[in-house]
């Protein structure tokens, strides 16, 4: 596609928000095109579950303001609770189906955060898609074909490189079309929808916890912090991030997302010691097990560490697959390709998986025998994991390297309640937007399902107030 000269309205990035934001800005009447740094479509959408959150009731959010630590505007969460009851009916209105998460059947993960204000409000849903897909992926078909068919012009590997600022204004972008810049103006303003930083490993190192690897989609290294901050943007949640344990392969440029379906695991460190409550973690937060450093343990976890589980937990389902990466690869249903792989160790003793590990033979039988003895007295005392929890593991056992992977870093540009990007004074950016994760209203923790829907309802607002400006 040739890069149009000037639009009312430019979307970097296309992902859940950088479609939502078209499909607003092209509503609202205005001429609109996408960008977008890789190859294809889509971002974090394709890899996600496709869980929508949904709260409501008088404390919807005082909910929201507990999770952000207060370091979100009340006004922008308002906008955030009063989007969340439309995006069911926005996804109905383009031909996309969302059914009610059933939360009996997800084993006590969810709701999330039930101890926090309103949590008796909280409910999910899931994006129904067609055919057996995947719900991200379903989710992303329909978001796509909207903007395809609504005839917004939308340009893959094309980054956009630099805003144009003229008399403190964004005029344009500079946008990179097969190795040359292309300037394109605009006469309303740029979206950022260009994802967070997670993949970008200086900006982690800077801004999160060590060490940390990234999950999911390769394109968001940061490009939306530094166009901001070019821009004069104020930051905010930088510290803030959600993920999961992850194994990772040198053959694969995302670390594969871990979860365990039955209650025959525990995790031990690069020390062979147990270092938490393993099933005490809700799921988007449990990676912070790995990054804490626990005086009372006189260090930090030291990594990779290792999910240790038995043969009924390898059997209960594959240990990757709840949500995707962008590996294409097909995670075995029983991990019995990935034990022949050699991804998974087996041993028929804890001294042998030990060893064929790497760790000190004598400290895994110990944590071991320590781990048995509180199955036996129905008692965790060191971690005080929920007697229910605690299943017996018997040879032979199963070990998988985990690392700390980030999923989605929240932080970049500061945005008010109309999606618009706001300077260190507080005062808007003439013309600059943002949605989604580029710079996620997300202060601290997680929802479930809130990634997806701060893309959907930010965008929405931000394609339509640039579309209005
Ligand atoms: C494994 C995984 C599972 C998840 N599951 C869920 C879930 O079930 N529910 C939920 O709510 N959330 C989930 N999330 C989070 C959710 O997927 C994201 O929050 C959401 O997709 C973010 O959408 P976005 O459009 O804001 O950003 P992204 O999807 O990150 O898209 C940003 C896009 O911008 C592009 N880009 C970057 N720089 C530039 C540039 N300079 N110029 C042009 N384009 C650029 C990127 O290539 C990318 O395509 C999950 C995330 C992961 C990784």
């Amino acid at each position: 596609m040739s890069l149009p000269r000037e639009v009312d309205v430019l979307v970097a990035g296309f992902g859940a928000a950088g479609a939502s934001a078209a499909l607003a800005a092209r509503e609202a009447g205005g001429s609109v095109a996408v960008v977008e740094k890789t190859s294809a479509g889509g971002g974090n959408c394709v890899h996600s579950g496709g869980f929508l959150l949904e709260v409501d009731g008088p404390r919807a959010v005082d909910h929201l303001d507990a999770l952000c630590f207060g370091k979100t505007d009340r006004a922008v969460l308002e906008a955030f609770a009063d989007g969340l009851a439309d995006v069911a009916g926005f996804l109905a209105s383009l031909g996309g189906a969302t059914a009610p998460v059933d939360l009996t059947a997800f084993g006590g993960m969810l709701p999330s955060w039930p101890h926090f204000p309103g949590a008796g409000h909280v409910r999910y849903r899931q994006f129904a898609p067609a055919d057996g897909e995947r719900p991200g992926i379903g989710l992303w078909r329909v978001l796509e074909a909207a903007v395809r068919d609504r005839g917004v012009p939308v340009a893959l590997d094309c980054p956009v490189r630099d805003l144009v600022l003229e008399r403190g204004r964004v005029a344009g972008a500079i946008v990179e079309s097969e190795g040359d810049p292309v300037r394109i103006g605009v006469r309303r303003g740029v979206v950022l929808a260009s994802g967070g930083f997670e993949a970008d490993a200086d900006l982690r190192d800077t801004y999160l916890p060590l060490p940390l690897v990234s999950v999911g989609h390769p394109g968001n290294t940061g490009d939306t912090i530094r166009l901001a901050q070019a821009a004069g943007a104020s930051l905010w949640h930088m510290s803030a991030f959600f993920g999961w344990l992850s194994f990772v392969h040198r053959d694969y440029p995302a670390a594969f997302t871990l979860d365990v379906h039955a209650p025959g695991f525990i995790y031990v460190d690069g020390d062979g010691r147990r270092f938490a409550d393993e099933t005490g973690w809700e799921v988007h937060d449990r990676v912070r097990a790995l990054t804490a450093y626990l005086p009372r343990r006189l260090n930090r976890p030291r990594l990779p560490g290792w999910i240790i589980f038995d043969e009924a937990a390898r059997q209960a389902g594959p240990l990757h697959g709840i949500v995707g990466s962008p590996n294409g690869y097909d995670w075995s249903p029983d991990n019995s390709a990935e034990v022949a792989a050699g991804w998974i160790k087996r041993g028929e003793s804890p001294a042998e998986l030990a060893a064929a590990i790497g760790l000190d033979p004598p400290a895994l039988e110990a944590t071991l025998a320590a781990y048995g003895q509180a199955v036996s007295l129905g008692r965790d005392e060191e971690f005080g994991r929920a007697a229910h929890t605690l299943a017996p593991l018997m040879p032979p056992l199963y070990a998988i390297a985990m690392w700390p992977g980030v999923a989605t870093a929240s932080g970049g540009p500061r945005r008010d309640a109309r999606a618009r990007v706001l300077d260190r004074d507080g005062q808007p950016v003439p013309g600059l937007f943002a949605a989604g994760a580029a710079g996620s209203i997300w202060g601290h923790l997680t929802e479930h399902g809130g990634g997806l829907t701060d893309a959907i309802v930010f965008g929405r607002l931000a394609g339509a107030e640039a579309a209005g400006a």
